[in-house]
């Protein structure tokens, strides 16, 4: 059989350095073994979806030196590669499952679904689907589908008995069925759910190797029916440890930025990037951690994986760009600096502003230095100003922080409703308000206007400033943090996303 594997991206946000770790894995599994690789991109989430996103996954995977073998750019013989253009697919194999006894329609109500739950976390049990819906006639489930009623299609479970599976890097594992939900497999909009979609088109995809992050693993057991259900064969499972923060915390954006773009952003080498994520967990033999993707998957073999959490550590990252950057010759390194100068195209974005404050072509790089590269190490007495005390300072760089978080349109005028709802709510002057942010985010008191600052930043450069200023001033404790929390829970979410 031929080694095939495949990355199943969701396109519902920033490219993740979680996927570039998991891609590369397979990338090297899969060239070690003269396999092939496979871009899919999982778009069930019609709410959550975007073709923004899957351009810029695949763009950054791409700047990354990841080629894919099949994938929606490219084509394949095993296409489509985006599951919204597979939907007839998983309606013809949920329809055969119910044939078969494996799954069956439920009608339930969202309504009745939470009070079932609540009921089942009061009593102390697992939170399950409780089988209301299992023995409805084929009569009855016409009827109510011919009355337009909507229902979903679920998976049948075991009562008793374990499901149990062999993990390549962890052994065998078991799950009693009595913890497995009756998964929904077709959701009431007529897409799929991940479960019933990629156990589907991994099968018809050929898919020989799922190699995946852990969070996966609980999926297996719902994957193995379903798979018994259509009488196919189980693929080899390798899952792959979660990269964590440093302090063992799941790598998340609130600590540190996870998207590749940002990286690339402060102009971190693609190359330098790749193989520092392939450092993490697993090792060439003897110590040589400098290795280029050709050298990894020569020498790769998944076994040496290890099962515990990998940390991705930015000072480390830096500090391996560094040597990267300093071994280039010297053409090179002029040509890959331009280059990198020329992708920013955060001047450009405000050229109107610049222009306004330009007298000659000297006062420019100065204006926009913040811009383009980091902006200057802030210390405390940066912060002092008679009008706020830096309790108070901080406080606003969290709640601003947290709300431009979870701000959907990273838009000028978005970002300023945000932060004008936070400054009402705490019934300060704007002005006084918005001097802690000026300084976070441009390292001065007087910069170009904040608001288009932040807008040509960007989320992950922003937020990242805005955390080291909070640190420059002492940081926030944990008590504070929570009583912070509460104060933003009441001041709500951004404007724009209510
Ligand atoms: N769409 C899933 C994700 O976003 C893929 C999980 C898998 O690899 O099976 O991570």
């Amino acid at each position: 059989m031929s080694v095939r594997t495949r990355i199943a991206p969701s396109p519902t946000g920033a490219p993740h350095l979680g996927t570039a770790y998991v891609g590369l894995i397979n990338r090297v599994f899969a060239d070690a073994h003269g396999g092939a690789f496979v871009v899919r991109i999982e778009d069930t989430d019609q709410a959550r979806s975007s073709k923004a996103s899957e351009t810029a996954i695949l763009a950054a995977l791409c700047w990354l030196g990841l080629r894919w073998d099949e994938g929606p750019d490219v084509g394949g013989p095993h296409g489509a590669y985006r599951q919204s253009e597979r939907l007839e697919i998983y309606h013809r194999h949920a329809r055969e499952l119910i044939d078969k006894g494996a799954a069956f329609r439920c009608f339930c109500t969202p309504e009745r679904l939470a009070k079932v739950r609540q009921a089942q976390i009061s009593a102390k049990e697992t939170a399950r689907y409780d089988g209301h819906c299992l023995a409805l006639s084929k009569d009855e489930i016409d009827s109510r589908q011919a009355a337009g009623e909507a229902s979903v299609v679920r998976l049948k479970v075991p009562d008793e008995g374990m499901s149990s599976f062999e993990d390549q890097l962890r052994g065998e594992i078991q799950v009693p069925w009595s913890q497995v939900d009756m998964q929904v497999l077709m959701k009431s909009d007529g897409f799929p759910t991940y479960h019933m979609a990629a156990c589907v088109d991994d099968h018809l995809m050929e898919i020989s190797h799922l190699i995946r992050g852990e969070e996966w693993m609980s999926s297996v057991p719902k994957q193995q029916l379903l798979v018994r259900a259509f009488g196919w064969q189980m693929p080899t499972l390798v899952h792959l440890p979660l990269i964590r923060n440093p302090d063992g915390s799941k790598l998340s954006k609130r600590r540190n930025p996870t998207s590749i773009d940002y990286y690339r952003r402060i102009g971190i080498l693609p190359e330098a990037l790749l193989n520092y994520l392939g450092t993490l967990g697993w090792s060439m033999s003897g110590d040589q951690d400098i290795f280029s993707l050709d050298e990894m998957r020569s020498a790769f073999d998944i076994t040496r994986v290890k099962t515990s959490a990998p940390v991705f550590d930015l000072v480390k990252l830096k500090n391996f760009n560094g040597r990267y950057v300093r071994a280039l010759d010297q053409d090179d390194f002029v040509a890959r600096y331009a280059e990198w100068l020329s992708e920013s195209d955060a001047p450009k974005r405000i050229a109107a502003l610049v222009q306004e404050r330009t007298e000659a072509f000297e006062d420019i790089a100065s204006q926009v230095d913040y811009l383009i590269g980091r902006r200057a190490v802030l210390a405390p007495e940066d912060f002092e100003n008679p009008r706020l005390e830096t309790a108070r300072q901080i406080e606003i760089l969290a709640l601003v922080g947290w709300s431009l978080e979870r701000l959907e349109r990273w838009q000028r005028d978005q970002i300023h409703a945000c932060c004008k709802k936070i400054c009402d709510a705490l019934e300060m002057k704007f002005r006084d308000f918005l001097s802690p942010l000026f300084l976070a985010v441009s390292g001065r008191q007087v910069s170009l206007p904040l608001f288009d600052s932040i807008t040509v930043l960007g989320r992950d450069l922003t937020l990242m400033r805005i955390r080291e200023a909070m640190e420059s001033l002492g940081g926030l404790s944990k008590k504070r943090e929570k009583s912070l929390r509460k104060v933003f829970e009441t001041i709500g979410a951004p404007p724009d996303n209510e």
